[in-house]
């Protein structure tokens, strides 16, 4: 039904868009047209993709600069991180110089939180102090070019993120798919109770057994859009360990019957981008994908495709959208994707973390697996600690370990001394704690108990020289950039939200309009996005509920 209508398989249509943009600087109405008329698709569903992304909606000149706008660059230079940028480039986020030479945009956020502020300059990250000046000279001398601090803090050598000895290429995967047997890797994944690492938790032998009792063609996507603010540990997976990522994606498609594979990452990690590609092109000479892998009858494709810029293309139905060309819109579920997914087939789709486990777990068996973590939820979970810690990294912890021993042993508290005023956990979406909630165990259940989603695991340090109202207008402004518009309570209320925050900072009159908006997008709206930024909004009212004035709260 898909390619009758569309009579093309979408997976090339951002990146013919994004080299349109980057060719000419803009996208317009007539390339639009052509495009479609290439592609056989209506002109609408191209205009829509066109219009959505940030990389095809914003002005770009001949060096593209982002800003990041991420949580840990705004707490790291007291919010003014993006007006510096602007003020060293002399442009706005949005626009492009009179020349064309240079264009600034901004984006939610770039995953160098552990040395923030940071920029992309073109496709070369920067990060550090003078980044506006740096950037203003297109000076290169401070690139960022150090690797993602890493360190293993469970009990036993995981080595999951594949910085070790144990990390390993491609040891199961041959002898797995020669075994002809599939339901073997997925009684090792179902042993482990591995469950997804991306914030929905849903069990993934699970995922993967509804996708093969469906009809083929079935298809396995691997979400690498992680877009938390604050969260950057599937960059380091896919930057530090592409074949760890490629392997388990293969075994994934061997366990759920699918015979193509792909891997979704998003534009605002381009060293990501280009390692896959590289690690895809070398495993594939290798044999461990292609026609008749292995010599075992098994054909397995895999490709990488590059977003364009959007955070709610990490949810999965807004993804498998993007994925295929489209707006990246989110849809109601039911029908999940494992019934209705790429293209309209069954589809998995798995965050990076958890693909990247897969091996482990195959190799030491699940029981092994689950012996780590803790009967509700096994295993370990990576998790970033931004800027402001004294040894920010991702770590790679136990669950069930205290939020207090990751913050104060792993991350060694603040650095130079600061007082912490809060944590933020899981992102925009995630929630604030107060340094004396940090007694939480990290466990999804025990952190929504306390009003907090776990999200991708990202661990943002608050200091004492974050004012509570322009945290406030923060979240609100990040909701109101990426909400995709799907549904009425987050189109309208991230854009209310925002106007109402700048009332709160000053007056007391707009509380019960707030709350009324809290309620209304906490429970009216369509998918985790909305009712995410409710919740963290909730928790960072209460936890800094003296910051507003008095009677606001
Ligand atoms: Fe889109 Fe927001 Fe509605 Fe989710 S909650 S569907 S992001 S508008």
């Amino acid at each position: 039904e898909w390619q009758e209508r569309f009579g093309h398989e979408g997976t090339g249509v951002l990146e013919r868009l994004r080299a349109v943009a980057e060719g000419s600087g803009s996208i317009t109405g007539a390339d639009v047209r052509r495009v479609a008329d290439e592609l056989g698709w209506p002109v609408a569903a191209v205009a829509g993709a066109a219009s959505f992304y940030a990389d095809l909606t914003a002005p770009q000149g001949l060096r593209h600069v982002r800003v990041c706008r991420g949580t840990s660059c705004f707490v790291s230079s007291y919010g003014r991180n993006v007006a510096q940028v602007e003020a060293a480039l002399g442009l706005r986020c949005g626009m492009r110089d009179p020349e064309g030479i240079v264009s600034l945009d901004g984006a939610y956020c770039l995953g160098h939180c552990y040395a923030s502020p940071a920029a992309l300059n073109g496709s070369t990250p920067m990060t550090g102090r003078r980044l506006g000046e740096r950037l203003r000279s297109d000076t290169e001398a401070e690139v960022l070019a150090q690797p993602i601090p890493f360190r293993a803090a469970s009990r036993q050598p995981v080595t999951l993120a594949g910085l070790s000895g144990d990390a390993g290429e491609w040891q199961v995967w041959p002898e797995t798919v020669s075994s002809g047997d599939p339901t073997s890797v997925l009684a090792e994944v179902a042993a482990a109770g591995l469950r997804g690492r991306g914030g929905a938790e849903y069990p993934v032998a699970a995922k993967w057994r509804a996708v093969a009792r469906g009809p083929a063609p079935r298809y396995v996507v691997v979400n690498g859009d992680e877009g938390d603010p604050g969260s950057y540990c599937d960059r380091l997976l896919m930057e530090a360990d592409p074949h760890r990522v490629l392997e388990g994606l293969a075994l994934a498609c061997f366990a759920a019957g699918a015979h193509r594979g792909f891997v979704f990452v998003r534009s605002e990690y381009p060293i990501a981008v280009d390692r896959m590609r590289v690690a895809v092109a070398e495993a594939r000479s290798a044999g461990h994908f292609g026609p008749n892998v292995h010599g075992t009858g098994f054909d397995l494709e895999i490709d990488v495709v590059q977003g364009a810029g959007s955070y709610v293309a990490g949810e999965e139905t807004a993804l498998l959208h993007a994925l295929q060309g489209l707006r990246g819109a989110v849809r109601p579920r039911p029908p999940y994707p494992t019934s209705l997914g790429f293209e309209g087939h069954p589809t998995a789709v798995n965050n990076v973390e958890t693909i990247a486990t897969v091996p482990w777990v195959v190799r030491h068996g699940g029981i092994e697996y689950a012996r780590m973590g803790t009967p509700e939820e096994t295993g370990t979970k990576l998790v970033s600690l931004s800027e402001r810690f004294a040894r920010p990294a991702v770590y790679e912890v136990e669950f069930g370990t205290p939020l207090r021993d990751i913050v104060e042993v792993l991350g060694g508290g603040l650095r130079d001394d600061r007082e912490l005023r809060a944590v933020q956990v899981g992102g925009p979406l995630g929630g604030f704690l107060a340094p004396d909630e940090l007694d939480l165990p990290l466990l999804a259940d025990a952190l929504a108990d306390a009003g907090v989603a776990l999200g991708h695991g990202s661990l943002v340090a608050i200091d004492r020289s974050v004012s509570a109202p322009e945290l406030l207008r923060h979240l609100w402004s990040f909701a109101a950039a990426e909400s995709c518009g799907a549904c009425t309570p987050c189109r309208v209320g991230s854009r209310r939200g925002l106007e109402l925050a700048y009332r709160l900072a000053y007056t007391d009159t707009a509380e019960t309009e707030h709350q009324h908006l809290l309620e209304v997008m906490g429970t009216g709206s369509l998918c985790a996005f909305g009712r995410g930024v409710a919740g963290s909004v909730r928790s960072l009212l209460r936890v800094f509920s003296h910051d507003f004035g008095s009677g606001v709260l």
